[in-house]
C-alpha cells in the first residue's frame, strides 16, 4: 500500500500499480489471500482459519438457455462459509485484528455481515459483539448465537445500530467491522473483480450486475477492475449495472434525478433484507462507480426477486436467498433499459445463499435491546 486518497465519500487506498501485483500462475487453494499484493496486508501467514474467496465462476447452461443470453455467468458467492459475500470483509478485518491482538469485532449489519462476523470471530477465537435492527430475521439471529456472538437489537434501526457499534469500538478499543467505512472492507471484496478476469482467461466481461445495499460490493468492484487497469492489464473495464428492491431504493431513484416515494424509501417492504438499506454508507460513490463505467441501475420489485430465486435453483443449482438472486433479477429490464445487450458477455454476482430450513432451531433468536453505549457495557459486564 503507498497511500490513500478520498473518493466520492470513500478511503481508496492505492498501490505501486504493476502486472506483477496479479499472480500470473495456475488457481492455487488460498483464494482471496492469492491478491495479498493488493491487499492492506503486511507480510507474514495469514491467520484467518476459514476459507474464503476463490468462489466458482458458473457457465450455467440451462439458465443460458432460459434467458437467450448464451455468455451469461454466475459468479457464486453463496459457496461461502457462511453463505454470502460478506465473508471476504470479515476476514480481512479479522486477520488485521488476529495480528494486532485484538480480542473484540464488533459490526452492526442487516443479517449477513454479522453471521459472517459471529463465524469469523468463533473461527479465530475473538469475541463477536453485534448490533442489528429490531426487525433482523429470526433465523440470521439464531445463526449468530449459535456461533457464540453477543447480539444486540438497536431499537431505532440499522443507522443507530451502525452508529452505536461504531460508538462500542471507538470506546472500547474493539475492531471495526462495519461496512463502507472501514477501508478493508472494500478491499476484501474487491477480490471478486480479480477473481472475474482471471476466471475468464484473464479477459473482462462486458457488464456486472451487483445487488446494492450499503454499496461496498459495487463499489469495491469497480476499483478491483480499476486497479486492473493501473496494473496495465487490461486497457478497459466493465459496465457497473446495481441493482436494488422496488420499495427500498434510494439510489435508483438518485441515479435517475427523481425524488423518491414514501413506498420507494421502506426497508421492512421487501423480502431482499440484505440489501434494505435506507442510507447507504456509500451511496455517492456507488453513482461514481456507476456513472464512471458506463452502467446503470435498476429496481426490482417482490415478485421478480422471488421468481429470479426459483430460477437460480431450477436453471442454475444456485441456493439464493433473495438480495444474493438480485442480480438476475435485474436481467429484464436492463435489456429493456439498454443497459446490456443479450449478446455481451454479463457477469452476475450471486451474493447470499438462502438459509436452509434445517428443522434445528439454532441458538436462541431473543437478543437483549441496546439503545445505548451504557446498555452495552451493562449487559457485557462479567457477573
Ligand atoms: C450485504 C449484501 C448485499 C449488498 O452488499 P453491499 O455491499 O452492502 O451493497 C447483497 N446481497 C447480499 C446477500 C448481502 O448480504
Amino acid at each position: 500500500m503507498t497511500g490513500r486518497v478520498e473518493r466520492a465519500g470513500v478511503t481508496w487506498l492505492e498501490y505501486a500499480y504493476g502486472p506483477d501485483l496479479v499472480p500470473d500462475g495456475p488457481p492455487d487453494p488460498s483464494g482471496m489471500w492469492r491478491y495479498r499484493d493488493l491487499l492492506p496486508l503486511d507480510p507474514g501467514p495469514v491467520r484467518y482459519p476459514l476459507p474464503v474467496g476463490g468462489t466458482p465462476l458458473l457457465a450455467a447452461p440451462a439458465l443460458r438457455a432460459a434467458l437467450g443470453l448464451p455468455a451469461v455467468w454466475l459468479k457464486d458467492e453463496t459457496r461461502h462459509p457462511t453463505g454470502s459475500n460478506k465473508d471476504r470483509a470479515t476476514a480481512l478485518v479479522i486477520e488485521d485484528g488476529l495480528r494486532r491482538g485484538i480480542g473484540t469485532v464488533t459490526t452492526a449489519s442487516t443479517g449477513n455481515a454479522a453471521v459472517a462476523t459471529a463465524f469469523g470471530a468463533a473461527a479465530a477465537g475473538l469475541r463477536a459483539v453485534i448490533f442489528v435492527s429490531t426487525g433482523c430475521r429470526r433465523e440470521k439471529l439464531a445463526l449468530m448465537t449459535r456461533a457464540g456472538a453477543r447480539v444486540f437489537a438497536v431499537p431505532d434501526g440499522y443507522a443507530a445500530a451502525v452508529d452505536l457499534s461504531r460508538t462500542a469500538a471507538a470506546a472500547f478499543g474493539w475492531l471495526d467491522r462495519n461496512t463502507g467505512v472501514v477501508p478493508a472492507t472494500l478491499e476484501a471484496k474487491k477480490t471478486v473483480a480479480f477473481e472475474v478476469w482471471e476466471q475468464l482467461g484473464r479477459e473482462l466481461p462486458d457488464v456486472v450486475v451487483a445487488p446494492v445495499g450499503d454499496g461496498p460490493t459495487l463499489v469495491a468492484l469497480g476499483k478491483g477492475f480499476e486497479e486492473l487497469r493501473r496494473c496495465g492489464l487490461t486497457e478497459r473495464v466493465p459496465r457497473l449495472v446495481g441493482v436494488q428492491a422496488q420499495s427500498c431504493s434510494p439510489l435508483v431513484r438518485a441515479w435517475l434525478g427523481e425524488p423518491a416515494a414514501t413506498e420507494q424509501l421502506d426497508p421492512g417492504g421487501t423480502v431482499a433484507d440484505g440489501i434494505a438499506v435506507l442510507r447507504p454508507a456509500t451511496g455517492p460513490a456507488v453513482l461514481d462507480a456507476v456513472g464512471r463505467s458506463g452502467g446503470g441501475m435498476v429496481a426490482v420489485p417482490d415478485d421478480v426477486l422471488r421468481r429470479a430465486v426459483g430460477t437460480l435453483a431450477s436453471r442454475a443449482g444456485v441456493p439464493a436467498e433473495p438480495a444474493g438472486a438480485a442480480s438476475l433479477a435485474a436481467v429484464g429490464a436492463a435489456l429493456d433499459g439498454g443497459l446490456l445487450d443479450a449478446a455481451e458477455t454479463v457477469v452476475l454476482l450471486v451474493t447470499g445463499r438462502g438459509v436452509a430450513p434445517t428443522g434445528d432451531p439454532g441458538g436462541p433468536a431473543e437478543v437483549p435491546v441496546a439503545a445505548t453505549l451504557d446498555d452495552v457495557e451493562r449487559a457485557l459486564a462479567p457477573r
